[in-house]
Formats: C-alpha cells, structure tokens, sequence
C-alpha cells in the first residue's frame, strides 16, 4: 500500500512531477504516496473533457449504464480490501468501511438505473391558448458541460461516488477532485473506470492540491460544481462563481428530537442506543451526526441515563479492529479542535456528563448539558464525537429549538404521532425529516441535502442527474 498511486488523467493513468503522502491518523503510518497532476496535465484533463462533452451526451444510455453496472459489481468484489483502504487512510472503523462501500455499490448500481430509464422528455401540448394552435412542445434534459465535483474526507469513497456516478448516467463529463487527507479511495474509482470503454476524456480523478483549485473553479469549461465539504469553503467557491451552476452539500449540527409520546423504556432504549450509534460513528465525522438531543422534559430525565450508558458502551480504539466502534478523528489537529471547543463549553458552565479526553486523534465519546447557547459548541458543527443535550417543554418548543440552528440539514423526530410527524415535515427548516430514528439516516437514492448554512441543492443518484442537466424544449409547429 505504499507505492506512489498514479492519478487519472482523461482515463489513463499518469504521475506528475510532485507527489504528497497519505497517512493514517490512527497510528501515523504512511498508507500511500500521490502523484499530483501539474498545470499542464490539469489543463489536458479540463480540455479533453470539454473536447468530449457532445460525444459523451450522445453515448447511448445502455453504453453508460453497462459501465455504471461493473463499476457497481468490481467494487462489491473488491469490497473488503477497498474498506480497508478507506479505514487506513480515514481511520474510519473497519465495520463502517464496509457500509461506505456497500453504499458505493448501490449509488452506482441506482445511477446505472437512472441513465436507463432518465430523459425521456414530456411532450406539452400548446394549444390551450389560441397563439399554441397546431403546436407541440417536447422537453428533453441535456447536459449543462463538464462537471468538476469536489469531495470531503469523511466518506472518501462514496461522496466520491455521489459526483462521479450521476455524471456518468446523465452523460456529463467530470472532473472528480477527492480530499488531500483521503485521495487513495477516489483513485480505486479510477481504476474500475478505467475497466470500461467510456470515452477517453469523459472523467479524470486529480487529486489537486487546495491552492491551485481556485484556477479550475473559475474555468469556464467547467460550468457545474458539485461541493460537498465544509460551508466555509463552498460558500466561498460559490461567492467566486456566481455565474455557475453550484450545488453545496455543507455541514449540519443535527438534532433528534424526542417527543413526549416516545415514552416507554422500549422507546427510549431504542431512541438513547441510536443517539449513542450515530453521535459517534465515525468519530462523529459525518455532516448528519447526531449534535443536539432536544427531548421533552416530561421523558428527559428516563432519556438522559440511558443515553450516557449506551455512549460509554460504544467501543473506542484501532480502526482495523473489527469490534471497534469509534475510531479517531481524521487528524490531531481536528481532535484539539473538539477538545477546545468542549472545554470551552464546560468553562462556560456546561456539566460534562462522560467523555472529554483526547489522546492523539482520537476524542473519547461524550455527552453534555447545560451548554450556554452563546458557546462554540452549542452554535456551530462540531464534526467530532460529541453530543449536547437540551431538555425543552412540548413539541413547538422542540422544533423551534431545532430551527434555532443557522444550519437545516436534517432532523430525527421520535415520535409515534402521524399528526406530529405531518406537523415537524412542514415544521422543521432542514432537507429531511426523518421520523423514529436519527437525522443521520440517508438513503442514497433519495433527495439529500440542506436549507441555510447546509447548502443549496439536492444529491441522491437522480436529483444530482437533474442539476448536471438542464431543459431544453422543441417546439413542433403546423401540427
Ligand atoms: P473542506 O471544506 O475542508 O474540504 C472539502 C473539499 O474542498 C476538499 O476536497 C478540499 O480539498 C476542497 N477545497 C479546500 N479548499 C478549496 C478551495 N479553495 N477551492 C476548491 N476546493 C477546495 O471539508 P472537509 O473537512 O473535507 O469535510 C468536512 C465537511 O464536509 C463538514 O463540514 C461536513 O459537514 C461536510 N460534509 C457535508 C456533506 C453533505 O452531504 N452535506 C457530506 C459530508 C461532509
């Protein structure tokens, strides 16, 4: 695994004159060696894609849905050797690498599906006002051009996945950019591409150093950017675009929301085990992490214990262990980050209910209350395994809290209410509603994405087809 790892140039593999490594942040071993595109080869990948861009429009869809189906079938043959490359390199648990790519090989096998059955345009007749007499318009969805798709480290092969796969069905070239910390992932995706016969030129995967991506993002040849990352940056990306056709997949601090009803020990055991799963899966590295608890006080007091227990319950160490739970954070760095912002919050008055050690990258599972609403903690995402917990009184409260945030990813309510879960869908200002479970269930052929500070448009397979294309109708006249 220590080889220098070629990126993909127009299909083919190739090395520039630079290399950077890649390492884990569980125990600082070297996991792989990039070779970074230069500005040449850069500009070879964005011309080659503008070169090919009517061709790959007009590839058939069983041509493209062919290629999307082996990509999906080659990565759930290579699945244990890729999760442990995502875990090396992530320091993601073993046993959620193998979700990671198990979802890889359903966004790809969804996207396979949609190039075959997507564009078949609408025909509109015209003539319900007197000028459309004899006329007929026909709606069909080309390509807006090439898509440059930039992704987090966070799911390094299935975030990657969401840019490269949609592309490829609605026959959009791409230009897929993975992160610095976690590029080896994105790069196996170039080498199942490079196993089919799609047109040379139509995807390139370059692992582009952050300096010289503002240069690409102002390509004009470049028209769509797809940004999932932190919104400091795609809102940055997007300011210096204005002109293009931006879609910013940023960051949350999601809550679960427990209603009053959700009230039997079976409901609160299976409300305080999923908060406990997913404030900490992945180091609590994932933009729809459980953040915030906001239970009704009526069971807040049953909730609370249960909560702690099942966080202290979660297993913390190796990632390569296939007991692990919670694995550390991408970096050192990212875990200081956590631990200032805690003890910050714990300065302020906040009670520290377990948890709140660091040691290296890794950031033990904890749990909060009392956090002071002027805090870090309280008011921006913390993308580490960290929970915060406010007791509020009836379900408006509940869900103005939820709304209280800047960010409106998604929100979990525990409820057995139909009305109250009709109530929190038109309530809540975030992408999705999940109810009877956490914000952090994403189904990845659904629409995902966030409102405010989380974003502006929508991903899941078909949804990220409809923004790498726009309408274009064909009006018929003298029928
Ligand atoms: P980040 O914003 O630091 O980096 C994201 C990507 O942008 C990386 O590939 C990075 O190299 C690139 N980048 C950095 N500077 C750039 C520039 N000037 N121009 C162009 N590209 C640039 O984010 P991250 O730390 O990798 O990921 C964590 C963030 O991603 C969190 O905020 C998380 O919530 C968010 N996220 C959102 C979703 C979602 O679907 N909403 C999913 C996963 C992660």
């Amino acid at each position: 695994m220590t080889s220098t790892h070629a990126f993909w140039l127009a299909g083919r593999q190739a090395t520039g004159d630079d290399t950077f490594d890649v390492t884990s942040p569980w125990d600082n071993r070297l996991v792989g060696t990039v070779a970074v595109p230069t500005d040449a080869q850069i500009e070879e990948a964005v011309a080659a894609a503008h070169a090919v861009r009517d061709e790959f429009a007009a590839t058939p869809a069983h041509v493209r849905a062919a290629a999307l189906d082996h990509v999906s079938r080659r990565l759930a043959e290579r699945t244990e050797e890729i999760a442990r490359l995502i875990s090396a390199e992530n320091g993601k648990p073993l046993k959620w690498a193998r979700g990671e790519v198990g979802r890889a090989v359903s966004v790809f096998r969804f996207a396979a599906e949609e190039a075959r059955r997507f564009n078949g345009g609408e025909a509109q007749r015209l003539d319900t006002d007197a000028g459309g007499t004899g006329r007929l318009a026909l709606t069909r969805r080309f390509p807006r051009g090439t898509v440059l798709g930039i992704a987090p480290f966070n799911f390094p092969l299935n975030l990657c996945a969401h840019k490269i796969a949609p592309a490829i069905a609605a026959g959009a070239p791409i230009i897929l950019k993975p992160a610095p910390a976690t590029p080896l992932s994105g790069l196996v995706l170039g080498e199942l591409l490079a196993e089919t016969d799609l047109p040379a030129g139509s995807w390139s995967v370059l692992p582009v150093p952050n300096d010289r991506m503002p240069a690409l993002v102002q390509d004009e040849r470049l028209p769509v950017i797809s940004f999932t990352g932190s919104d400091k940056v795609g809102y940055a990306i997007m300011d210096s675009v204005p002109r293009k056709h931006c879609t910013l997949e940023l960051g949350g601090n999601g809550a679960a929301v427990v209603l009053a009803d959700y009230a039997s020990d079976q409901d609160l055991d299976w409300a305080a085990t999923r908060i406990a799963t997913f404030s900490n899966y992945q180091g609590g590295q994932s933009c729809i992490s459980v953040q915030r608890v906001i239970a009704d006080a009526s069971v807040y007091d049953r909730l609370v214990p249960r909560i702690v227990a099942a966080v202290e319950a979660q297993t913390t160490g190796d990632p390569a262990d296939d007991t692990t739970d919670v694995g550390p954070l991408v970096s050192e760095d990212a875990a200081r980050r956590v631990e200032g912002w805690v003890d910050e919050a714990v300065r302020a008055g906040a009670q520290l209910l377990t948890g709140g050690k660091r040691d290296g990258a890794s950031y033990a599972p904890t749990v909060l209350a009392e956090v002071p609403a002027d805090s870090t903690l309280a008011q921006e995402e913390v993308f580490g395994p960290v929970l915060t917990l406010q007791r509020v009184d009836g379900e408006a409260a509940a869900f103005g809290t939820v709304n209280g945030s800047k960010y409106g990813l998604q929100a979990g309510v525990f409820t057995h209410d139909l009305q109250a879960a009709f109530r929190a869908h038109r309530a809540l200002e975030v992408g999705g509603v999940i109810i009877g479970d956490v914000p952090s269930y994403r189904a990845d052929q659904m629409p995902y994405g966030g409102v405010k500070q989380s974003g502006v448009g929508r991903e899941g397979v078909r949804f990220a087809m409809e923004d790498y294309t726009y309408e274009r109708v064909l009006v018929l006249t003298g029928l």
